[in-house]
């Protein structure tokens, strides 16, 4: 409980070779960021900033969003807070931004391309959180999301340094980003892996949809060789590879992600204790033994018993 967790040492992430993977938060609000930094979250791997925007009529203004994202960063004072831009679309339409009567939201102009094609509601954020990052101590970066390649990447970044955000990137949430995660890196500052759409576009199985959920896993070898593309391209560029999907969350996965190459682990904060123990129990050596195991199997759940049996704990 909350009492225990506030008790125990709470240690940084770390695997048992002392390899630093630092343990991060998801959050939808800043009113969830104490509960986060007492369940030991060492910093924010994604800040949904949705809340924001969907009960409102219009696009809030400059000034109320600056106040919401200085409330977050004041409660990480010299730590890594990952803001993403808005994602409206497909789930989360937003009138005044996404269009109507899409046949196929999730395949539409969501994301990232909503933004694109209002553009001033993404310049005023970016701008919002260039204030609040001048007016507060915490390591701010800035990601977008639903991005397809090198040119909306670079798109993106430009836009987002030019407005004084000064750490740019992207989430990998589309199979196209990652098989081109090297021209990608070449811009971006860093990128991280929403699993969650990853593995929906991955498998092209609708991740709202009951009758396909079984192929919402992933463990699933296609997708984890796309999560070790971006490792080895991030390793190449000595560049941050997150993850922020709720594969981070699986103690034994969290685990094999780090052996794909992810850098920082973001989960919602409820799994940060048992990510943390399960990272102690392996080193890098094992991680990447059980990575490479998992990329040899043709299943999900084959590529999860591979990666349990190759140093079962
Ligand atoms: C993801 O897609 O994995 C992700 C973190 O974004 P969301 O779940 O908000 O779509
Ligand atoms: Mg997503």
């Amino acid at each position: 409980d909350r009492r225990a967790a506030l008790a125990a040492p709470l240690t940084a992430g770390a695997l048992a070779d002392g390899h630093v993977v630092p343990l991060l938060a998801n959050l939808g609000s800043p009113a969830d960021a104490q509960a986060a930094v007492d369940l030991g979250a060492e910093g924010v791997g994604l800040f949904r900033t949705e809340f924001l925007f969907l009960d409102s009529p219009s696009a809030p203004t400059v000034a109320s969003q600056q106040a919401s994202y200085e409330q977050l960063l004041r409660a990480f004072p010299g730590k890594k807070v990952v803001v993403r831009a808005l994602d409206a679309g497909a789930d989360k339409p937003l009138p005044f931004l996404t269009d109507k009567d899409e046949e196929n939201p999730a395949l539409g102009r969501r994301g990232l391309r909503a933004l694109r094609n209002h553009e001033q509601v993404l310049r005023d954020q970016l701008t919002a959180l260039a204030q609040a990052d001048a007016a507060t101590e915490a390591d701010l970066w800035v990601m977008a999301p639903m991005v397809a390649d090198a040119e909306e990447t670079e798109y993106f970044v430009d836009l987002a340094r030019e407005l004084g955000i000064r750490t740019a990137g992207v989430m990998a949430e589309v199979p196209s980003l990652a098989l081109m995660a090297e021209q990608v890196l070449r811009s971006a500052d860093f990128v991280s892996i929403g699993t969650n759409d990853l593995t929906q576009y991955t498998m092209a199985a609708d991740r709202m949809l009951g009758t396909v959920a079984h192929y919402q896993d992933p463990w699933h070898p296609a997708v984890l060789r796309l999560v070790a593309q971006l490792g080895a391209a991030g390793a190449d560029a000595g560049k941050a590879v997150g993850i922020c999907g709720e594969a981070a969350a699986d103690p034994l996965l969290a685990v094999v992600l780090v052996g794909l190459g992810a850098t920082t682990l973001s989960m919602t904060p409820a799994a940060l204790a048992d990510v943390r123990a399960e990272l102690g129990k392996h080193t890098l050596d094992e991680a990447r033994e059980m990575a490479r195991a998992a990329l040899a199997a043709s299943t999900a759940a084959t590529a999860r018993s591979a990666a349990a049996a190759v140093h079962a704990v």
